[in-house]
């Protein structure tokens, strides 16, 4: 006989880990599935300053490791398995995994959301070779070099911030005339001498033998195409593409009811369209996707994951 947990958690990003800090906690028997690294996308923030109490030592790599310490204190296996396939349906609930498979009494999926892609040619042939998805991880190694940031959200903001320690110019370049990113957050940039913000302008085509050497940009305004060419010293230089989320959803497919972007809608107790089966953090539809409304999502998740084995 296979053992039957409580309570599934598929990833261990913020709701996830709060999901299994929470079902821990009322003794529910908890697994906590994740694919690589747990910490979701705050695995690679490189500054976490709002989420409430987090005032210092807040890297996001350490506050995840604080929020795994902790759901370990209440006894919640983690297992590192990459899910494949689902059965969500009745009161056995099969989670396929490359490595075993899980049963559970109930389910929370928690498996955010993934970096958007920009889709012009030469993107997915250069990244790692100047294309980046993250500037934590890889910020450092544009040390010097000018740098390209696509985006005009809280994340392109914010980071180009970041990789303006170690770049020897950032530029952001925004498809509109004005930022999405919140109004603290612009005007850090717009007093920082190294960054410079390319107004109107999307990306049309990345080129390099190797390494990133040519970046093509359209006016969205005047349709004028800009090329920029790399530094005969220096090289190459970076681009990190920050142009938003993808919901992280494809294996329920079929299996769990989404909207037209892929996003799980629950009602406020997390609940899907499927009994036992929750969701929580950023893979659901909601107005904010921040590591505050994630845990939220997490501690109900698991409290109604608690109240559903109590009924059944
Ligand atoms: P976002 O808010 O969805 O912004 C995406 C940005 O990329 C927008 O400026 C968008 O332009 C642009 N964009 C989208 N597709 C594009 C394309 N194909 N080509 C060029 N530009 C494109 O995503 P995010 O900045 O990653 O933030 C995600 C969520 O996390 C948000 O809720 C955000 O508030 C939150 N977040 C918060 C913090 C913080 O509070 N410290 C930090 C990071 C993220 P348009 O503006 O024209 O749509």
């Amino acid at each position: 006989m296979e053992k039957m947990y409580d309570v599934i958690i598929i990833g261990a990003g913020p709701a996830g880990l709060s999901a299994a800090l929470y079902a821990g906690r009322a003794k529910l028997d908890t697994l906590l599935l994740e694919r690589s690294k747990a910490g979701g996308q705050i695995a690679t923030t490189h500054d976490v300053e709002n989420y409430p109490g987090a005032i210092e030592d807040t890297t996001g790599p350490r506050l995840v490791a604080r929020m795994v310490e902790q759901a370990k204190q209440f006894g919640v296996d983690i297992v590192y398995d990459d899910v494949k396939q689902v059965q969500l349906e009745g009161d056995d609930k099969v989670i396929t995994g490359h490595k075993q498979t899980y049963h559970g009494k109930t389910v929370i999926i928690a498996t955010g959301a993934e970096p958007r892609k920009l889709g012009v040619p030469g993107e997915s042939e250069l990244t790692g070779k100047g294309v980046s998805y993250c500037a934590t991880c890889d910020g450092a190694f544009f040390e010097g070099l000018p740098v390209y940031v696509i985006g005009g959200g809280d994340t392109a903001v914010e980071e180009g911030l970041f990789i303006a320690k170690f770049a020897r110019k950032v530029y952001i370049v925004h498809r509109r005339d004005e930022l999405r990113a919140a109004k603290s957050i612009q005007e850090k940039a717009f007093a920082n001498d190294k960054v410079e913000i390319l107004w109107n302008k999307v990306v049309k085509e990345i080129t390099g033998d190797g390494l990133v050497e040519r970046l093509v940009l359209l006016d969205t305004v005047t349709s004028e195409e800009t090329e920029i060419l790399a530094d005969e010293d220096d090289g190459t230089f970076g681009i990190f593409v920050l142009v938003g989320y993808l919901p992280e959803t494809d294996i329920f497919k079929g299996i769990i009811t989404t909207d037209r972007s892929g996003y799980i809608p629950t009602n406020d107790n997390m609940e899907t369209n499927i009994p036992g089966v929750f969701a929580a953090g950023d893979v659901r539809v909601k107005p904010l996707r921040q590591v505050v409304t994630a845990t939220n999502d997490g501690a109900i998740a698991a409290i109604q994951a608690e109240k559903y084995i109590a009924n059944h």
